[in-house]
Parts: structure tokens; sequence; C-alpha cells
């Protein structure tokens, strides 16, 4: 198997890379399957899946009180990444955060993931649970992810954060980080998040994989600023095409993004849901081959687990 960055390094036409969100608790495994198998006729050599911090929720009681619930929704990241290798044998990358675990939690994790044959891991800090406003760290825990990258380092070197393991096993993890071409919100400006983008590469980040934009400008200036930082990694760029009237409102909330008002006008224009679809479709296929053309060495496609969509922008793209 290989890691993501011998895959960019060697001689490749562009690729496709896709991310998989496991599925609520209590769903069908067969559900993940049914969205993966489509995407597999593209051949991608790296399929991400992402990792979902416990949840607090508020419970209504029958005398009108509340019981605080922490819920796990969306277990199984490490399950179904050596499921879906097992099955398709295609390289898988594991998300795995910061938020909500002590450092040896995470240790311990890594370790599961080096047992199972996974040589690549995507670094994360995580954002903050509901209810906070803020990220807080654990007690013992990393509280941004150049120091969980840091840590994968010193496993690789055979040093663990029990001091009495002697002459550990080194593992041997690839490592991608997340980069914001339109600034990560918490970051003070632009110059001061690529700084902090770039310890992340010097505590040992292979490759960068950005957060999904809508206007290809953006990805440009951000891997130019990056550049001239002395990042010399590769900068994946994420693409995710809007589906639905409703994520006009949704993803610049969550994602802290913007949305051109000329995708805005395209798709309010749109008379019918399935319009609205298309119109998604078609801004990221328009998306994509812009971004082929002027060199991006592949495009990550965030799927969200539905994979209609993307199967037509990958096939019209590429
Ligand atoms: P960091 O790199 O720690 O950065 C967070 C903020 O702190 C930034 O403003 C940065 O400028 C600043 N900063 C960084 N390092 C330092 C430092 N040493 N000192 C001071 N300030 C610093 N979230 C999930 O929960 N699960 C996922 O699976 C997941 N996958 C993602 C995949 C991609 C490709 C992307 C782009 C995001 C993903 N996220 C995921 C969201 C991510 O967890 C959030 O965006 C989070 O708020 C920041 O994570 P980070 O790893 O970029 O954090």
């Amino acid at each position: 198997m290989s890691k993501v960055i011998e895959i960019l390094n060697g001689k490749h036409s562009p690729f496709a890379s896709f991310e998989l969100v496991p599925p609520l608790k209590g769903s069908d495994a067969s559900k993940l399957y049914a969205s993966i198998e489509p995407l597999m006729q593209f051949c991608p050599p790296f399929i991400n899946v992402t990792c979902h911090r416990d949840e607090v929720e508020y419970c209504a009681n029958p005398d009108g009180t509340y019981t605080r619930m922490t819920l796990s929704k969306r277990p199984g990241t490490i399950a179904i990444v050596a499921a879906v290798m097992m099955k398709y044998k295609v390289e898988m990358v594991p998300h795995v955060i910061c938020g909500g675990a002590s450092s040896s939690k995470i240790e311990s994790e890594l370790i599961d993931l080096h047992f199972l044959g996974i040589h690549n891991i995507m670094a994360l800090r995580g954002d903050a649970v509901t209810g906070q406003r803020y990220f807080q760290p654990e007690p013992d825990g990393f509280t941004h992810a150049n120091e969980l990258v840091g840590m994968i380092q010193d496993l690789n070197h055979g040093r663990y954060l029990d001091p009495t393991v002697r002459n550990g096993l080194s593992t041997d993890f690839c490592v991608g980080v997340a980069g914001y071409p339109e600034k990560h919100y918490e970051a003070t400006n632009m110059e001061n998040d690529i700084q902090n983008l770039k310890r992340k590469v010097e505590a040992g980040a292979d490759y960068i994989i950005t957060q999904m934009f809508f206007d290809n400008q953006c990805y440009y200036d951000f891997v130019r600023q990056c550049r001239e930082a002395g990042i010399t990694v590769p900068i994946l760029p994420g693409l995710k095409p809007i589906s639905t009237l409703r994520q006009l409102e949704l993803l610049p909330r969550s994602f802290h993004i913007d949305i051109p008002q000329t995708l805005v006008d395209e798709l309010r224009k749109a008379r019918t849901p399935e319009a609205v679809y298309q119109v998604g479709i078609e801004w990221c296929i328009a998306q994509s081959r812009d971004l082929l053309t002027n060199g991006a060495p592949a495009i990550h496609y965030y799927t969200m687990a539905k994979t209609d969509n993307i199967c037509q922008i990958v096939s019209k793209s590429f």
C-alpha cells in the first residue's frame, strides 16, 4: 500500500480523491458501501473518512428538567477505514482529531491504526463542542493540530508518550493537514493563518488539503501565499458541489466560506430542486476543469456520503 505523498510525488495524471462521512449511529453499513461503490470506477488512489467528536445535547425530561447527554453520533472512523481498505483494496486516510481526547488516547488510536496497516492520517484539531464558543483542549490534550503532527512524527521515530517504552517500534505515517484558502475563522489574518499552517508543515505534515471554496481564485492566491511563506508541500484543492438552496446559508455558517454572487444568482434562478442540483454540478465541473488546466495535482471531493453528483462531476472533468 502507498502513502499519499508517494502517490503525489509519483508520476501520475491528475486524479480525484474522495472524502466520506461515517454513517449516523444506528445506520446500516450497506449505505456506506452503496456510496463508495460508484466512486470506485474512478480508481481513487485514496479515500478519506472524517472523524466526529462527541456532541453535547440537553434532552427534555417529563418533569420539565433537562438531562445533559454526551452523544457520539457518527462513530466508527477506524472500523470504516479498515473495512473499506480490506473490501476495495484502496488506500484509506482516517481523520484524527485533537478535540475530546487526551494525548495518550490519541496515541492509542494511532497505534490501533498502525496495527491495522494504515499508513496515512489526516491530522486535525477539530472544532469546539456544541455549547462552547471556542475550542478547548482536554486536560493533557492538544491545543493545535501542529502538536498532533509532532506526536505522529515522534511515533514515526519510535518515541512514545510512555517513557518506559524504550526502543519502541517506529510507525511510518504520512500526514495530511488542513489549509484554508479563505482563512480559518479564528485566525487574526491570512498571514498569521499561513504561518500557523507552516508550523504544521515544519512539525512534519507531508501535504495540505484545503477547505472547500467556490471561487478558484481563492485557491490560486492561497497557493501563491503559501509558496511565498516557504511552504513547499503539495496543496490539494477540496471541492464540494452545492446540492440544495439551503446550503447557501448552511455552508458559510458551518465552514466560514464565501459563495460567489454569480453562483448564488444561478442557484436562485433555478426553478426546481433538480435544477438547483444541476447548477451545483455544472459549477463544480467548471471549477474542476479550471483547476486541472492550471496544474492542480489532484482534486479532493467532499462527498457528504452522496455520490451521484460527484460521479457526474468527475466523469466530465477528468
Ligand atoms: P489548527 O491547525 O490547530 O488551526 C486552528 C486555528 O488555530 C487557526 O486559526 C490557526 O491559524 C490557529 N493556530 C494553529 N496552530 C497554532 C499555534 N501553534 N498557535 C496559535 N494558533 C495556531 N473537523 C472534524 O471534526 N473532523 C474531521 O474529520 C475534519 N476534517 C477536515 C478536513 C479538512 C480538509 C478540513 C479543511 C477541515 C476538517 N475539519 C474536520 C475541520 C477542522 O477540524 C476545523 O476547521 C478546525 O476548526 C481547525 O482544525 P485545524 O486542524 O485546521 O486546526
